[in-house]
């Protein structure tokens, strides 16, 4: 069976006064049905971007600049603005980080999910209330009833979180695409919205792209990692290989950054020293992106032009990693 979701050497690019900043450089994914594939990246990596550019939701200063975007055969870029409209919160739907931005604060929260299923659905007004009720029960709401009638002002984020991910799954897409969205809840609430894309995923199949910068996320529900840095794809693997043995250096640095149980008491979290690269810049794209804040550059790597993925095998290991120095041995 073909991937759900196929993004192939996807490039968008902001147009600023300074020029174009090249958000995305290159980027190829896929994603296959009933699965949860994580993108990870620091904040300006261009995940959000390549979420948006999915959806055909980009600001109006950015275009995609070049590569395709395929949901199951049909190329997303070639579709007109209905066959979009058909597709979005229908087929692929999208959930923010920001649950309560994302409602509408002066309209109750059952007509909000009533909204989306009469857009794309020929449903009565009985059948759209009973489905949001639904909507909202599948997301183990307390009393889907009072919740319904209830303003967003006047519920957790937590809650509001929980409705959003009813809102985007009311009409069971086959692709949902999660833009950090436990990154303003805290531990508990956070556990328990990873176990509703988790049950998403096994009850219906759904196939879920989770965007985040946050590897302790990845680890609980993601099947496959991509790291994206600069824009570009850096490595791609399963979870437990790369957990186990990260190849790119910056992947190594992400995990190294993670709080763990061998460390002294009291020893601050690490941090990757140095920042992202001008992606405004004429010499994006001429050396690894990587390079200023790596402890593992060649000669090689201020010479030659930036690194493409390839499969590296170590031991009895193969992964995919752009980069001419991959750790061999953590
Ligand atoms: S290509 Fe060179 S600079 Fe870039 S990550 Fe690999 S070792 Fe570091």
């Amino acid at each position: 069976m073909p991937p759900v979701l196929t993004i192939d050497d996807v490039s968008i690019e902001y147009n600023t006064r300074e020029g174009p900043v090249r958000a995305v450089r290159g980027a190829s994914l896929t994603l296959e049905r009933g699965e949860i594939v994580a993108l990870v990246g620091e904040s300006g990596s261009g995940k959000t971007t390549l979420g948006l550019g999915i959806l055909r939701i980009l600001p109006r200063n950015a275009d995609q600049t070049s590569g395709t975007i395929r949901y199951e055969h049909r190329d997303v870029g070639e579709m007109d603005r209905h066959e979009l409209q058909r597709i979005r919160g229908d087929q692929i739907s999208m959930i923010f980080q920001d649950p309560i931005a994302g409602l509408n604060p002066i309209i109750t929260v059952g007509q909000q999910v009533e909204e989306v299923i009469t857009s794309h659905r020929t449903v009565s007004k009985v059948e759209a209330r009973e489905r949001s009720i639904e909507a909202l029960n599948a997301m183990r709401l307390p009393d889907p009833l009072r919740v319904a009638k209830s303003f967003p002002g006047e519920l957790s984020g937590g809650m509001c979180q929980r409705i959003m991910i009813a809102i985007a799954t009311a009409l069971d897409p086959q692709v949902l695409i999660a833009d950090e969205p436990t990154a303003s809840l805290d531990v508990t609430v956070q556990a328990q919205i990873l176990y509703e894309l988790e049950r998403l995923r096994d009850e219906r199949g759904t196939a879920i792209l989770l965007i985040t910068h946050d590897m302790g996320v990845v680890a609980q529900i993601a099947e496959r990692v991509a790291i994206i840095y600069a824009g570009k794809v850096m490595e791609v693997d399963d979870v437990i290989p790369l957990y186990r043995q990260p190849r790119h250096p910056y992947t190594w640095a992400l995990l190294d950054t993670l709080p763990r149980l061998d460390r002294r008491r009291g020893s601050r979290l690490r941090q990757i020293p140095g920042g992202l690269p001008d992606l405004a810049s004429e010499e994006i794209g001429e050396h690894c992106a990587y390079l200023d804040r790596c402890p593992k550059a060649l000669t090689q790597c201020r010479t030659d032009s930036e690194p493409e993925l390839r499969e590296v095998v170590g031991g009895r290991i193969r992964q995919r990693v752009a980069c001419y120095n991959p750790v061999l041995e953590v």
